[in-house]
C-alpha cells in the first residue's frame, strides 16, 4: 500500500477537501519557426486571425462565469487583457512581419509579444509594468490557440479532484469551478494571493505555499486538503481516513444544528444585543452574509479590488461596486474600509526590508492624495439612500485622523460644489489595530464615529510577531494579556467618548473569548459569514452579568495560557451546553 506522507503550508481557505490529485501543469508553450511559402502568407494571417478570435470567446466565457459566481468586480482584470488581445498596434504589426519574415504567426506573435511585454516592463509608470502579467496571460492563450494546443486546461477538471499546481494564473483561478474542485494545494502563494481569494470566495478548502509539492504528488493519487490546520496528506492512511470522517461528520452534524440560529437576533441570554456582521473581499460574498444572518458588512476589504485587477481601480469602477454592494444590503450598514494595501497584501514592486512596519493602508493613502480622493469620491457617492460607513486602516498617530479627515473634508465640498449628492450623516471610523492608536484611544476618540479594533495587527504589533513567519508563529496569540488589556482599554475609550466599538480582527469569530469581549462591552463583531451562527448560539446562552465578572478576572492574568485555562474552567461553569463549539 501506497505510504502516507503529509506536506505542510499556509491554510488559506477553512474546510476539509478530500478527492483524486488532477495535477494542473499548463507548461510552457514551445515555440515551434516554420517558414511558409508565399502563397500560403495570407491563409496563415486568416489563422492568427481565427486564434485571435477563439481568444476573445474563451475570454468573454471567462468573463461571463466570474461575473455569476464571483462578481463584477472581480471579472475586470480581463477588460485589461481583452483590450491588449485587440490592439491594433500588435495585430497589425504582426500580420506585417508574417509577410515580411514569411515564418508562421506563432512564432511571429510571439516576438511581438516580448518586445511588447518589455516596452511595458521598462516603463515608468507602475500601471503598465503591472499589465506585463497580463500580456503574458493573454499572450499564451493565443499561443496555445494558435498551436493547436489543448489547455491543460482547469475547465475540464473531473468532478472530485483536488487541483494540485505550481501556482495559478489569475484568469486560471477565476476559472475554478467548486462543482469539480473539492480542494487546492500549490507551491507557491499566501493568504492574498488571487487563488487564496478565490477559494474563499467559493468556499473550497485551501493549502498554498507547500514546498516540493509537484515532485511529491502524481496524478489521481488520494489527497486530503485540510484548510483548517495547513496540511496537505497523500494516500492517507485507514486511521486518518477514519479521523477525517470523524471530523467532517461533526462540522456536518454542528452546521445542521447551528443553522436556525441564522435567523435568530444576536442577544445575550439577559438581554444585550451585539450586532454580528460579516467580513467580506468581493461583492458577490454579500450572499453568504445574508445566508449567515449577519447584520450588515462590518468590514469590506475593499483592497481586494485592486488586487483582483492588479491596478488601481478608477473612481466609477469603484463607485458601482459599493453602490451596488449598499443596495444588496440596504438597510443593513456596510462600513468600507479604505485601501489597506502594502504589508502581506503587496501591490508594487518597492521593495520593503519589514513590509508590516512600511508603507502600508493610510500612510499610503495620504501619501498618495489623489489616489485616496478618488476612492473616497466613489464611497460617498454609492452613499445616497444607503447605510454605508467608512473606516480608514492602521491608524497610529492623532495627526493621520486629522489628514485623512482634512481630505475627507475636501472631497465633501468638492462634491457639494459639483452638486453631487452624498450622505451628509455619514458615519467615518478607524480600525484599531496598532499599540500607539489602542493607548491613545482616549484622544482619539473625539475624531471619530466608532472604532473597529483589528486584533489580526494589534496583536501582531503588540506582539512584535509576524504570523507569517513560521518560526514565529506560536508567539502569536491573541489571548496574550497585553492584546486583551488593550482591547478593553478601547472599549472603554470609546465609551466614554460616547461612540461605539466593533471587532473585526479573527478573534470576532473565536468563541472561547466571547464572555471576556461581552463583558468588556464589545458593541459590534464582524467575521468569516460561516462564523456567525456559532458566535450567535454562543452569545444567545451568556448573561452580560457573568460575563463582567469574567472579563475582570482575565484582566488579572500574566499569560495566555492562564487566561484560555481561566475562560474554559468559567465557560463550564457558569454557561454549560456550549463547550461542545469551543
Ligand atoms: C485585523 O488586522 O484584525 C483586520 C481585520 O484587518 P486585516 O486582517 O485585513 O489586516
Ligand atoms: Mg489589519
Amino acid at each position: 500500500m501506497a505510504r502516507e506522507k503529509i506536506l505542510k503550508g499556509i491554510a488559506v481557505s477553512h474546510g476539509i477537501g478530500r478527492g483524486k490529485a488532477y495535477i494542473y501543469e499548463p507548461g510552457e508553450v514551445e515555440i515551434l519557426q516554420t517558414p511558409i511559402l508565399p502563397i500560403y502568407l495570407e491563409k496563415e494571417i486568416a489563422r492568427f486571425e481565427e486564434a485571435i478570435e477563439k481568444t476573445q470567446k474563451e475570454l468573454n466565457n471567462i468573463k461571463k462565469r466570474i461575473n455569476q459566481e464571483i462578481g463584477e468586480d472581480f471579472a475586470q482584470f480581463l477588460d485589461a487583457q481583452v483590450m491588449m488581445l485587440n490592439d491594433k498596434e500588435i495585430i497589425e504589426r504582426v500580420k506585417k512581419e508574417i509577410l515580411k519574415q514569411k515564418m508562421n504567426a506563432g512564432y511571429i506573435y510571439n516576438q511581438v509579444i516580448k518586445e511588447y511585454a518589455q516596452r511595458l516592463g521598462a516603463s515608468k509608470n507602475q500601471y503598465f509594468r503591472e499589465r506585463v502579467a497580463d500580456i503574458w496571460d493573454v499572450g499564451i492563450r493565443v499561443l496555445r490557440n494558435l498551436f493547436g494546443l489543448t489547455h491543460a486546461s482547469i475547465v475540464e477538471v473531473p468532478e472530485g479532484s483536488i487541483l494540485i499546481a505550481r501556482d495559478i494564473s489569475p484568469s486560471d483561478a477565476a476559472l475554478i469551478d467548486p462543482k469539480n474542485i473539492k480542494g487546492i494545494a500549490t507551491e507557491v502563494g499566501g493568504r492574498t494571493t488571487h487563488t487564496a481569494i478565490t477559494a474563499r470566495a467559493l468556499q473550497i478548502p485551501a493549502v498554498l505555499g507547500v514546498k516540493r509539492l509537484l515532485s511529491c504528488i502524481e496524478d489521481d493519487e488520494k489527497i486530503i486538503i485540510d484548510g483548517d490546520r495547513g496540511i496537505v496528506i497523500k494516500n492517507p492512511s485507514p486511521g486518518r481516513i477514519r479521523f477525517y470522517d470523524e471530523v467532517q461528520k461533526k462540522k456536518l452534524k454542528l452546521s445542521k444544528a447551528l443553522s436556525p440560529y441564522c435567523e435568530l437576533p444576536s442577544q445575550t441570554r439577559d438581554g444585550k444585543y451585539i450586532d454580528i456582521s460579516a467580513n467580506i473581499e468581493f461583492y458577490a460574498e454579500y450572499n453568504y452574509a445574508k445566508k449567515y444572518g449577519a447584520a450588515g458588512i462590518g468590514l469590506f476589504r475593499t483592497e481586494f479590488l485592486y488586487l483582483a485587477r492588479r491596478g488601481n481601480p478608477a473612481e466609477e469602477e469603484q463607485f458601482r461596486v459599493y453602490n451596488a454592494l449598499a443596495k444588496s444590503m440596504k438597510p443593513q450598514p456596510v462600513i468600507i474600509r479604505t485601501f489597506d494595501l502594502g504589508g502581506d497584501k503587496i501591490f508594487s514592486d518597492y521593495q520593503e526590508a519589514n513590509p508590516f512596519l512600511g508603507w502600508r493602508a493610510i500612510r499610503v493613502c495620504l501619501d498618495k492624495p489623489e489616489f485616496f480622493k478618488t476612492q473616497l469620491r466613489a464611497i460617498l457617492r454609492a452613499s445616497v439612500n444607503h447605510n454605508i460607513k467608512i473606516m480608514y486602516p492602521m491608524i497610529a498617530t492623532y495627526e493621520e485622523i486629522k489628514r485623512a479627515n482634512l481630505i475627507f473634508e475636501q472631497v465633501r465640498k468638492d462634491l457639494i460644489k459639483q452638486k453631487i449628492d452624498f450622505d451628509h450623516q455619514i458615519q467615518v471610523g478607524i480600525m484599531i489595530e496598532t499599540p500607539s492608536a489602542a493607548l491613545l484611544s482616549p484622544q482619539l476618540v473625539s475624531q471619530v464615529d466608532f472604532f473597529s479594533i483589528g486584533s489580526n495587527d494589534l496583536t501582531q504589533y503588540t506582539l512584535a510577531v509576524d504570523r507569517g513567519n513560521e518560526k514565529v508563529n506560536r508567539l502569536f496569540d491573541h489571548y496574550h494579556p497585553a492584546v486583551l488589556r488593550l482591547i478593553n482599554n478601547v472599549i472603554h475609550a470609546g465609551h466614554e467618548g460616547h461612540i461605539w466599538v466593533g471587532l473585526c480582527g479573527e478573534l470576532a469569530s473565536d468563541p472561547l473569548i466571547l464572555p471576556f469581549l461581552v463583558g468588556a462591552g464589545i458593541d459590534e463583531l464582524s467575521m468569516a459569514p460561516m462564523a456567525i451562527p456559532k458566535i450567535k448560539m454562543v452569545l444567545r446562552s451568556l448573561t452580560v452579568s457573568k460575563c463582567e465578572k469574567i472579563a475582570h478576572e482575565v484582566l488579572k492574568f500574566r499569560t495566555a495560557l492562564e487566561v484560555k485555562k481561566f475562560l474554559r474552567r468559567a465557560i463550564h461553569k457558569n454557561f454549560p451546553g456550549i463547550e461542545e463549539v469551543l
